[in-house]
């Protein structure tokens, strides 16, 4: 009987692949071969597993899975991981605000808003582009860290 994952669903342990570690037949150590950035950028441009490409990323909504349910990969290594993935969408989310606002000064302003209601606007408008770029930035994030510093996944039967 074939194991599961963690989303129940059912996978061969021969399918498990690991691009970014062999192990030399001579010395028996593992090689961590960095994967080209293209492919990590299409996996993370998927919401895929950066090692397989296989796995999803999210179970429902931003809820980030533990781990990768084709190859194991963990998808939180550290406590505090997702770190990396809010400033990357503070900072595109900023910049994208600060760029359209920008541009919006280039036209006559023919609304008959007030100042308080252009601001409420342009707040609602960075949460909903925040909100928007949630799961792409936790995708982003764990693929380039996946790029710079790959790892080894733990064995698919090892995680219940
Ligand atoms: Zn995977």
């Amino acid at each position: 009987m074939s194991p599961r994952n963690q989303a129940g669903d059912r996978f061969d342990e021969r399918e498990v692949v690991s691009r970014s570690i062999t192990i030399d037949p001579q010395t028996g150590l593992e090689n961590f071969v960095r994967p080209p950035l293209a492919l990590i950028v299409r996996r993370a441009a998927r919401w895929r597993c950066p090692n397989c490409g296989r796995g999803r990323l999210f179970a429902r909504g931003f809820q980030v899975l533990q781990r990768c349910p084709h190859c194991s990969l963990s998808y939180f290594p550290e406590s505090g991981y997702y770190l990396g993935a809010m400033i990357i969408n503070y900072g595109v989310t900023a910049t994208l605000v600060v760029l359209i606002f920008l541009l919006s000064l280039l036209f006559p302003d023919l609304t008959p808003w007030t100042m308080n209601t252009k601001i409420l606007l342009w707040i609602a408008f960075a949460i909903a582009l925040s909100l928007l770029m949630m799961r792409h930035s936790y995708s982003f994030w764990l693929g380039l860290d996946f790029w710079i510093t790959p790892r080894q996944p733990k064995s698919p039967t090892s995680f219940c």
